[in-house]
């Protein structure tokens, strides 16, 4: 579908006070552009911002568990000199019971556990930091990778449900101006187990009781209900680890983790390729494009991506998702100060959305998480809930997104990973 002329033209332009009148009141909002300060966008050789779609080639995490069939982990076992059969236990040691410890696999004989452990339970994720909010319910986990890369994910307890933010890739090379993780580019995908380890490690840590905001006693039964790939990394540029690894969360235990697919949301900024790859993979879970304007116009500018596929490719793509899935879909919109909040603009996306059909899509807008640097301001109230209104009247259920974590950085597009957050824990130690 190709963009209409008509509401192109009702982009705002600066009116000069004297000619201000109420009928053309949306054209009074001012327009920000994007700009950033005190950071440099990477720019590619053509000025434009730098897009890293290929990951720099780096020392590959060890082989783990996580990263094979059933059937592979027999073979990697029998490999190892011991009967196939030992990876099973150790694949309930490890996706049902959570625990990559030699020292508690009392089933398996006391001479070959380290042996087994080393070979295919390799320590992947070291955690060098966590930060909690007052009442425990949300923990961010800064982790170091084996080649010292550092990731983060991010714990929330909801009311019935108990979410894991998790990253797919250190760093992201989609450079948005707006997100912190974009900054500083790519170092690298992750692999399949490293992606798994998080929710690994974050279910150990609930079943020891150390997430907060629910008095109960016993807390072993409960684990993550719930994925979003909303972390570091753009998840659909490292497509084939993190559709192993959803694979892995929905296998049924003791070979995967045994989650629902609709519970995994992917988010992706809009590599439209792979979008439509994921709706032929068969597995119903949510998808989210981050959308975070409706007009070419600002999205060439916001979303640096853009610039290859634009946004009726980007929202034709979603449409064909909820096609294909039956799966409603989500569009991710950072409502930023006088940049993407302007009325018009949520007619516009209203108009897009309902010219490709009704009850396929509901937005999601988030008011902007400050970020370092930025100048970029998070929309007042009043336009936050004008935004909403306007969704809601033409048709298409809009929820504002409540915002967890901002306090310690963890909220949507906080999250960098920096070595300054390693030298302020180690400074902490
Ligand atoms: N690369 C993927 C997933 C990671 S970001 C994607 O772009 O979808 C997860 C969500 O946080 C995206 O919708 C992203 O646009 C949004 N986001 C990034 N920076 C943000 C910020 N400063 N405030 C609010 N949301 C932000």
């Amino acid at each position: 579908m190709t963009e209409n002329p008509r509401t192109r033209e009702t982009r705002p332009q600066a009116v000069p006070a004297s000619s201000r009148s109420g009928a053309v009141r949306e054209t009074r909002t001012a327009q920000v552009r994007p700009r950033t300060e005190g950071w440099t966008q990477q720019k590619d050789a053509e000025g434009r911002p730098l897009l890293q779609f290929a990951s720099p080639k780096r020392g590959k995490p060890p082989v783990h568990l996580a990263d094979l069939t059933p059937a592979e982990r027999t073979e990697k076992v029998k490999e190892l000199g011991l009967p196939g059969f030992r990876a099973k236990q150790l694949s309930t040691h490890y996706f049902r019971h959570y625990t990559s410890d030699p020292e508690q696999m009392t089933d398996l004989p006391a001479d070959t556990r380290e042996q087994l452990v080393a070979g295919m339970l390799p320590s992947l994720l070291t955690e060098v930091r966590r930060l909690e909010t007052d009442r425990g319910d949300t923990i961010k986990f800064l982790w170091r990778l084996h080649d010292g890369a550092l990731v983060e994910s991010v714990l929330m307890r909801y009311p019935g449900r108990i979410t894991l933010c998790v990253s797919s890739q250190a760093g992201c090379g989609m450079n948005c101006p707006f997100c912190a993780t974009g900054q500083a580019g790519l170092t690298r995908n992750m692999s399949t187990a490293e992606i798994i380890e998080q929710i690994v490690r974050a279910n150990r840590l609930i079943a020891d009781g150390g997430l907060g905001g629910k008095k109960a006693d016993d807390h072993s039964m409960e684990r993550v209900s719930n994925i979003v790939f909303m972390g570091m990394g753009e998840p659909l540029a490292n497509y084939k680890r993190v559709m192993d690894a959803v694979r892995s969360m929905v296998a049924p235990q003791p070979d995967g983790l045994g989650m629902s697919a609709r519970g995994i949301t992917v988010s992706t900024v809009g590599l439209v390729p792979a979008i439509k790859k994921l709706a032929d993979e068969n597995i119903p879970v949510t998808f989210a494009l981050s959308l975070h304007a409706p007009d070419d116009h600002l999205r060439d500018e916001l979303i640096p991506v853009n610039s290859r596929w634009k946004v009726d490719e980007a929202l034709d793509a979603a449409y064909e998702y909820y096609a294909k899935t039956g799966r409603r879909v989500s569009i991710e919109y950072a409502l930023i100060k006088d940049m993407n909040d302007h009325a018009w603009r949520a007619d516009l996306l209203a108009e897009k959305l309902n010219q490709r059909g009704r009850g396929w899509v509901h937005v999601n807008p988030i008011p902007l998480n400050p970020t370092p640097g930025s100048v970029w301001t998070s929309s007042e109230i009043p336009v936050q809930n004008e935004f909403v209104r306007r969704l809601n009247d033409a048709g298409i259920p809009t929820t504002l997104r409540d915002t967890r974590g901002k306090e310690i950085d963890g909220a949507c597009g906080q999250l960098v990973a920096t070595t300054e957050d390693e030298a302020a824990s180690a400074a902490m130690s």
